[in-house]
């Protein structure tokens, strides 16, 4: 398994490859981000990014789209897979913030996960990219990532893998651990033909010197 050292050091390295990794998803405020966050769930943030400045236009707060009709808002999300879950979600969301939170979004996660449509990771999420509060929401990417390195055990979990990287890297390492690891997720560490031959991170890397044997 990776030491918490050699954890630092690949999540260096990988800063160094990807030093503009940060997220993509496009919104003006905490709430209008949260949406995104909320309908980016197996989708692209390009996907994402292309519906919402006109959701955000037509819904610029909270108590403008809890009070909004589903079949008003569909329309608007359509583009993407699950839009009509997602949909009602996003309109329970905004009520939730509206009838428990004064209209604002809350910003600790126990307040963020009371909120319809938002989980563990999606709070994760918001506390870093909206309030500057260390997390490290796990996703596909992450998960690939930090199993690939043996950062944590293969058969760990979600919130397995969530505790192993919080107690391996120092807090204000955080976030941009998992900026750095979805990058390397996408660019380097995909996951059906992952570029171990001229991978950084080889050297220190099991999984990558099975592939290139
Ligand atoms: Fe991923 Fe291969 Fe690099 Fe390991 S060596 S981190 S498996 S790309």
């Amino acid at each position: 398994m990776l030491s918490g050292k050699d954890t630092v050091k690949a999540i260096t390295i990988m800063s160094e490859k990807f030093p503009e990794a940060r997220t993509s998803l496009e919104a003006d405020t905490d709430f209008h981000f949260l949406l995104a966050v909320i309908l980016s769930a197996q989708t692209t943030d390009k996907a994402v990014n292309l519906l919402t400045p006109r959701l955000f236009d037509t819904y610029p707060t909270p108590a403008t789209l809890a009070v909004a009709e589903i079949e008003d808002v569909i329309p608007l999300v359509h583009s993407i897979g699950l839009y009509r879950n997602k949909g009602k979600y996003i309109i329970a969301c905004a009520k939730d913030i509206v009838h428990k939170f004064g209209g604002q979004v809350p910003r600790t996660r126990q307040e963020l996960m009371q909120l319809a449509g938002v989980g563990r990771k999606t709070a994760d999420v918001v506390l870093a990219e909206r309030f500057n509060i260390p997390a490290i929401a796990v996703d596909t990417h992450v998960t690939r990532v930090s199993k690939r390195l043996r950062i944590v055990p293969q058969k760990a979990d979600v919130l397995t893998i969530e505790k192993t990287l919080m107690k391996k890297l120092p807090k204000d390492l955080w976030i941009k651990a998992h900026h750095c690891m979805i990058f390397w997720g996408r660019y380097q560490c995909t996951a059906r033909n992952p570029h171990c031959a001229d991978c950084p991170l080889l050297s220190m890397c099991a999984e990558g010197q099975k592939r290139v044997k």
